[in-house]
């Protein structure tokens, strides 16, 4: 498959490889979501593997976005990878995965694919072009930071040190399940985390996604930091369709 005005979006992370074809045009998505699962070895050569496993179910031949949850420079070059196989960093990973698939690759950090996707089509559309802080809350935590309504990419603010340690090793969502957090305590943990970006950024608003985010109601009426928090339209498909996007770009 492969019409004009679409491309096949994929979202790598920590627990899944998902998928699904996305129209270019109003970021809907063509077909249903295919998810694998990450492999344990998550090397460059088994997440190529289920890239291209994706590309073959979906008899996809078009460009395909990729989404990746490390440092992405120059458009491939992957500098780091916190929940993925050391062996990623360093590595080519647009080399890496038109190999596996024979088919043009755009990569994009997965946030910020993410965040572009709700600044889009999601949540971001009704809100100003002033400073603008989207994290996606899952396996890590994501940061995509927009200015007047333009990305500044890389941020990884899910990175800044808290309490002695990554601030997605203390408050992501993979942490709240892990250590069976109650609503009440894992919001107080993330609001320790949003006082800090929002007392370095200041940001007009606060836009929280990945696949929590659908139970918003239960966390964001208790945070209390200063600004602005609403939940991300998209959910866990902002992903995908912001890596689609992506090839749209070029
Ligand atoms: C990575 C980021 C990524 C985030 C969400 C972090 O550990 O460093 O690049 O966006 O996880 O997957």
């Amino acid at each position: 498959m492969n019409n004009p005005g679409t491309a096949l979006g994929i979202d790598i992370g920590g627990s899944g490889v998902k998928g699904a074809v996305v129209s270019l045009v109003d970021g809907s998505l063509l077909t249903g979501r295919l998810r694998l699962k990450t492999p344990k070895r998550s090397t460059p050569e088994a997440i190529g593997e289920r890239v291209a496993r994706l590309v073959n179910d979906f008899d996809w031949q078009g460009a395909v976005g990729v989404g990746f949850p490390g440092i992405v420079q120059g458009g491939g070059l992957i500098l780091s990878a916190a929940n993925l196989s050391d062996k990623w960093v360093g590595c080519d990973a647009r080399g890496q995965f038109e190999r596996a698939t024979g088919l043009s690759c755009e990569i994009t950090n997965d946030a910020d694919a993410a965040g572009i996707a709700e600044m889009r089509f999601g949540a971001g559309r009704e809100i100003g072009a002033g400073t603008v802080l989207f994290l996606t809350l899952g396996t890590g935590i994501g940061s995509a930071l927009f200015v007047g309504g333009k990305l500044v990419p890389n941020t990884e603010l899910g990175h800044l040190e808290l309490y002695g340690q990554a601030a997605e090793r203390h408050a992501s969502d993979a942490v709240r399940e892990r250590e069976k957090l109650s609503w009440k305590r894992w919001a107080s943990r993330l609001d320790q985390f949003l006082e800090r970006v929002h007392l370095y950024l200041s940001p007009d608003v606060i836009v929280l996604g990945g696949g929590v985010s659908r139970q918003h109601h239960k966390f964001i009426p208790l945070l209390e930091v200063g600004c602005p928090v609403i939940p991300a339209r998209l959910r866990n498909m902002a992903g995908i369709i912001g890596a689609a996007l992506a090839v749209n770009d070029e």
